[in-house]
């Protein structure tokens, strides 16, 4: 059995597809939903751990590129450096799920880790290397 953890990024129309139930069907696969979040702007996000066979995990991701998804292989971790961090506030903007927030009265980044889809977005986002990723 093989394991991958993925983030899946849904345009709007294609937020309503019933995605987990064609790769349980269609493909065999276990997953667990680790996280699900629609924006304002009705982008769909998920983070999914698939496990199955190794060659039905490649259909499936192939199924889900099919459907417009952008799938990105999840972080396992990610740390925040408060040393280096100079709360610049850069890497709240491309926080969607505001993990990543200023403290208005400290004017002090936060970290929220429950609520990050380890979509690594903030990483390239950030001035100084503050965070870090771990696989
Ligand atoms: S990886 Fe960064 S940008 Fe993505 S959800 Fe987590 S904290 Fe936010
Ligand atoms: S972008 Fe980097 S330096 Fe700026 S607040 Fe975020 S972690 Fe800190």
């Amino acid at each position: 059995m093989a394991k991958r953890k993925v983030v899946l990024t849904f345009p709007p129309e294609r937020v309503t597809q019933p995605i987990a139930y064609h790769l349980v069907k269609d493909f065999d696969l276990i997953i667990n939903i680790l996280r699900a979040e629609i924006y304002e702007e009705e982008t769909g996000r998920m983070v999914l751990d698939l496990e199955g066979d190794a060659e039905k995990i490649e259909q499936g991701i192939a199924y889900l590129k099919s459907q417009d998804a952008k799938v990105q292989e999840a972080a396992r971790d990610i740390f925040l450096d408060e040393d280096r961090c100079v709360d610049c506030g850069a890497c709240t903007g491309v926080c969607l799920p505001g993990a990543l927030s200023l403290n208005k009265e400290t004017w002090k980044l936060e970290f929220k880790k429950e609520k990050c889809v380890f979509c690594e977005l903030c990483v390239r986002s950030c001035p100084v290397q503050a965070i870090q990723v771990k696989f």
